[in-house]
């Protein structure tokens, strides 16, 4: 068993490839093989969000603060509050992020397919983010 102190891994600015604004990421589980699932707690500041990208084995995103959004390719844009749970299948498009206005902060979990757990693709546009408005 090993227990990781909160002090003990340091927080991670978001890559400003693969996010728009100020996004940081925490560890919670980086399992070694065989182990296969990983989580971070990501935390969004009001505008930030994820490029559109997919995961090979699915995600489950659990928001534990603020008011978020989510969008599906070809499907709107929807709201996302603490305690909701999304279910992301495997290879579908997608970005995650902060509303406008409020932060957002929450777990993602998924699985590592060949030591890869997400396929990144092109910026999330502001006329994208703002078409739920
Ligand atoms: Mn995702």
């Amino acid at each position: 068993m090993d227990i990781y102190k909160a002090n003990s891994r340091p927080t991670d600015a978001g890559n400003p490839e693969y996010f728009t604004g100020m996004v940081m990421t925490d560890p919670i589980n980086t399992a070694p093989d065989p182990a296969r699932v990983r989580a971070l707690r990501v935390s969004f500041s009001p505008g930030a969000r994820t490029a559109w990208h997919t995961h090979p084995l699915g995600q489950t995103l659990y928001v534990v603060s603020g008011v978020g959004r989510i969008q599906q390719l070809g499907e709107p844009i929807q709201e996302i509050l603490p305690g909701d749970t999304i279910w992301i299948a495997p290879g579908e498009k997608h970005w995650h992020g902060a509303s406008p206005d409020n932060a957002m902060c929450h777990i993602a979990i998924h699985e590592a397919l060949n030591g890869s757990n997400v396929d990144w693709m092109e910026k999330v546009t502001d006329a994208e983010y703002q078409k739920a408005d």
